[in-house]
């Protein structure tokens, strides 16, 4: 049951990120985001490599895009 729990997770961060990748593609505010809070967790966790562990980089899509879709929801005007 632990497999299926991290396959079915492993499958909604792809989703998670996938969507996030494109948001960021056409989103500068969202883009600076996302690559300060990157850089403060590599800072953080001291890691030298330019990958940051799976687990964490996870978390941290996560994170912004919960940010990104409460904020994009609450700034986007409605279109008529
Ligand atoms: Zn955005």
């Amino acid at each position: 049951m632990a497999e299926l729990a991290g396959y079915l997770d492993d499958q909604v961060v792809a989703e998670i990120r996938r969507e996030l990748e494109i948001h960021l593609a056409e989103c500068q505010t969202c883009r600076v985001l996302y690559d300060s809070s990157r850089k403060t967790l590599q800072i953080a966790t001291d890691s030298r490599s330019f990958e940051l562990p799976g687990r964490v980089s996870q978390q941290l899509v996560k994170k912004i895009m919960a940010r990104v879709r409460a904020g994009e929801k609450r700034k986007r005007p409605k279109r008529s």
